[in-house]
């Protein structure tokens, strides 16, 4: 396949470039390349060329219960793919009580394979910790598995003293320790207290988990960072600017080995959403917040204070699931959709001047890739990596219409919301698999990853 006439991204900035693939690979990068007998030809002339995305948070074929994510690693990727994102690293729900670290990893290759139409891998989960679990940290990285998430909050949340103890030994393996931040007690106080008082609306879920909430743990799991020898961390879906305050003062402290992920949510979206007559949709944790706090994301963003933008994609229908926590919000299914809209709401940004395309990349593309072992076969455009393409046509106005996306939800959190630039197409592996916002691949021709050791930006 021959690509031509594209601006393309590159790691010294946009080029007018022609590109070949071939294997799946990026064969050839070079001003002027002329077709050869019995290649296709791609016409990208007046198109920008942005590398596929790469979402490091999403829960597709979550099971929590009594309420199950819509999305299957079939639809989920087919969404993905149609807004740019060609790798996704999953993180896995909790698994029985008393299972081993595989057990969920044997059940997600059951989901994934024969579905997944674009590379993916898992995260691991852990949800309680004892010394047979700390072995099979290490069975988990053959597997080709080099981050594990963990809770301070959820059924599954660890004690400080576990977290120091899979912070350790994380660290000695060069695996990197997703977190969760909240909490715990702060929220179930307030919860129960909020039910008490017949204070069941969802204008109560952000209440009940305040930014302190969320604060305290980025701060407490930064504490045993520090006291585990400066343990890579990974801090997901940091959502206010207070949580932001304590990052920059380990950052001024020297503790360089953590690394801090927000999502379009907490960009561009806020709390008075819970006062709507569907304020369920937007029930998810962390809640959003205050507006204020979008601006300091962004602000943080623009700065290069936020590494990575994950979509915690988690979609539940507002028809059905969501209904659960219609007279108690302390029984709604958390979660939103998002894998769809990142990437094209993050090129608009940059389309429309407010942050430049090298933080798109980076915080879409190519930082979640070195982060999660990725790199260099994904996240950049380069000879020898994949050729994993976004083609983008920058004169296009639209707007985020769920009727226009794939995920399978009966909602968008960001209807309506104003867009510069669209998709046109997206190359996976070389293989153009969208087309008019079209799938055109086929199902199940996404590869498992194995993911090497994280590498630090
Ligand atoms: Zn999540």
């Amino acid at each position: 396949m021959l690509i031509t006439g594209g601006k393309v991204y590159t790691k010294n900035g946009f080029k007018p470039l022609d590109i070949r693939t071939k294997d799946g690979k990026i064969e050839a990068l070079a001003k002027r390349l002329s077709a050869e007998e019995g290649e296709e030809v791609f016409d990208a002339l007046g198109k920008t060329i942005l590398p596929g995305a790469v979402d490091v948070h999403t829960h597709f074929d979550l099971d929590v219960g009594f309420a199950h994510a819509n999305d299957d690693f079939y639809t989920g990727t087919v969404a993905a793919a149609c807004g740019g994102t060609t790798t996704i690293v999953d993180h896995p729900g909790f698994g029985p009580d008393g299972c081993g670290l595989m057990h969920q990893i044997d059940l997600y290759h059951t989901l994934a394979e024969g579905k997944a139409v674009i590379d993916y891998g898992f995260h691991g989960v852990l949800q309680r910790v004892d010394d047979g679990i700390l072995n099979e940290l290490e069975k988990l990285k053959e597997h080709g598995i080099s981050s594990v998430k963990i809770y301070m909050t959820y059924s599954g949340k660890l004690s400080d003293d576990e977290i120091l103890r899979v912070l350790e030994r994380a660290r000695a393996l060069g695996m990197l320790v997703a977190v969760h931040c909240e909490n715990n007690d702060i929220v179930e106080h307030l919860k129960t207290e909020y039910i008490k008082q017949g204070k069941t609306g969802p204008e109560y879920h952000p209440l009940s988990r305040p930014p302190m909430a969320e604060a305290e743990a980025v701060n407490r799991v930064l504490s045993l960072g520090r006291t585990a020898g400066d343990a890579p961390l990974y801090l997901v879906h940091v959502s206010t600017g207070l949580s932001l305050e304590y990052i920059d003062f380990f950052r001024r402290g020297g503790y360089e080995n953590f690394f801090v992920e927000s999502c379009p949510q907490y960009l561009f979206l806020d709390e008075t959403l819970y006062k709507k007559p569907d304020g369920l949709k937007y029930i998810l944790s962390p809640p959003l917040r205050a507006k204020e706090n979008n601006n300091l994301l962004m602000q943080a963003l623009r700065l290069g204070e936020i590494d990575t933008l994950g979509t915690d994609h988690c979609p539940f229908n507002y028809a059905h699931d969501k209904q659960f926590g219609k007279d108690n919000f302390t029984k709604c299914p958390n979660g939103m959709p998002g894998v769809e809209t990142r990437y094209p709401l993050l090129i608009s940004l940059a389309l429309e001047g407010k942050i430049d395309f090298n933080t798109v990349v980076k915080t879409c593309a190519e930082n979640p890739a070195k982060l999660f072992g990725l790199f260099p076969q994904k996240g950049r455009i380069a000879e020898g990596a994949d050729a994993d393409l976004v083609v983008v046509d920058e004169s296009a106005r639209g707007k985020i219409a769920h009727k226009n996306l794939h995920e399978n939800c009966d909602y968008t959190p960001f209807e309506a919301m104003g867009t510069r630039g669209e998709i046109a197409a997206v190359f996976s592996r070389g293989e153009k698999i969208v087309e008019n916002n079209q799938f055109v691949g086929e199902k199940g021709r996404g590869q498992y990853i194995k993911r090497s050791t994280f590498q630090p930006l």
